[in-house]
């Protein structure tokens, strides 16, 4: 890491002076959602004894079912599962999806096509054994508006038709030009009034990236399963692994039955580390998911200054972590990229370069000096090596690592010399 110019720390002090009202909503935020998460911990009665492993078949692991229950309330749902054997977020939407739907069902889709990792399981293309479409599974789905929010007259006329199992909504941006949905603004209305016309249509989200954005969770407001990733907001960058589903208690025991076998459901599964890291992580979350949304609006804000697209602006709402960014040139993208590795805590010597990466058509460059293989709790960024040489960045565990970022991208971007 190179040392940071004085012009650098001038920019970056002077543009945190315009950013208080986002800051205090963000902290607002932070507050509402901590007081569930501690009345959580409180109302399931978490003790030392939660925190202990447990081997074999693990009958009665407290540690386990009580971690579901602490999930479920901060939440705002029934129940929950939350385990280590659901290996990333593709795979806790995966198993949503594939839990309450049976042969013959239709998903249908309002926030387009799902995120780049689940379209081989949901059989957009590809030809997977087990897939979604290899089970009977019609995947359908409807483009959102060109201003980013869910084509809500199409999603009301095609439901009404299909009338589909499973109406399946994607709540942060993945790699589109898109803001996030809201729950309160965007999700809620759409779910209330496709199911007045599809009673039984079950409401998925994929609610990567949002927990704890908001005051409220998808759950709170119709969803009937959200599913999502412990290595981003809801670990609280000390989860090691692991994803979660939460939602209505029948459809959670559903889940439960397609996580391990038919019949043995959650009554077995141990875990031989250690819960300690599940349950504080989910108790820092809140905080941890304040300090990455006052990184992202710093950054904005940056990039406002220096002037490069971006969405969404600095005092725009948020309801994912995620921020986005275009560059001028691939240089600009590569150069950012590696600013961000050079300034991580964990291999900051490595200079990352743009890979072909299976899956996507053009080289990828990805900054990931992570504790955390992958987290992106923790300050990251990538993107696709081609115009409009977009980068999405997200993370940040404390709010001066993201400052000390700031300032060396300014440095990077303009070329500073450092003093
Ligand atoms: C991260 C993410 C996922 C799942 O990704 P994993 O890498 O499998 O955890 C799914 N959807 C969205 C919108 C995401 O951001």
């Amino acid at each position: 890491m190179r040392s940071i110019s004085e012009k650098a720390k001038e920019i970056v002090f002077g543009i945190e002076t315009t950013l208080h009202e986002p800051f205090s909503r963000f902290d607002a935020i932070e507050l509402v959602n901590q007081e569930r998460v501690l009345r959580a911990f409180q109302n399931n009665g978490v003790a030392a004894r939660h925190f202990a492993p447990s081997t074999g078949y693990g009958y009665d692991d407290i540690g386990r079912d009580t971690l579901d229950r602490v999930f479920a309330e901060a939440l705002q749902a029934e129940d929950a599962l939350v385990r280590s054997q659901i290996i990333n977020g593709t795979h806790a939407i995966f198993l949503a999806l594939s839990g309450v739907t049976e042969p013959g069902d239709t998903i249908f889709s309002v926030t387009g096509a799902p995120y780049d990792t689940l379209q081989q399981a949901v059989g957009i293309y590809g030809d997977m054994p087990h897939s979604l479409k290899k089970s009977g599974i019609t995947f359908q789905s409807i483009p959102l508006s060109d201003d980013g929010t869910i084509d809500l007259d199409t999603a009301y006329e095609q439901v009404k038709v299909i009338r589909p199992k499973v109406i399946y909504m994607q709540r942060s941006r993945g790699y589109a030009w898109r803001r996030a949905l809201d729950p309160r603004t965007d999700l809620k209305p759409v779910m209330e009034k496709l199911r007045s016309v599809s009673p039984d249509s079950i409401f998925v989200v994929d609610n990567c990236y949002g927990e704890f954005t908001t005051t409220v969770e998808p759950t709170a407001l119709g969803a009937d399963v959200i599913a999502g990733s412990l290595i981003k907001n809801p670990g609280g960058g000390l989860a090691p692994n692991g994803g979660y589903v939460a939602g209505r208690h029948e459809l959670i025991e559903r889940i439960a039955q397609k996580l391990t076998v038919p019949g043995i459901g959650r009554e077995a599964g141990s875990f031989a580390g250690d819960y300690r890291a599940y349950y504080q992580g989910l108790f820092m979350a809140p905080h941890c998911v304040d300090q990455c949304l006052k990184a992202v609006a710093l950054f904005s804000a940056l990039f406002e200054k220096l002037g490069y697209d971006r969405m969404p602006d600095a005092l725009d709402m948020r309801a994912d972590i995620t921020q986005s960014v275009r560059f001028r040139t691939g240089e600009e993208l590569i150069a950012f990229c590696q600013t961000i590795q050079s300034v991580s805590p964990v291999d900051s010597f490595v200079v990352p370069e743009p890979w072909d990466m299976p899956g996507y058509n053009d080289p990828v460059i990805m900054a990931a000096g992570s504790f955390v293989q992958g987290s992106t709790t923790e300050l990251s960024a990538d993107g696709p090596v081609k115009a409009p040489y977009t980068a999405y960045m997200q993370g940040s565990l404390t709010y001066s690592h993201a400052r000390i970022a700031a300032m060396a991208v300014y440095d990077s971007l303009t070329g500073q010399n450092a003093e």
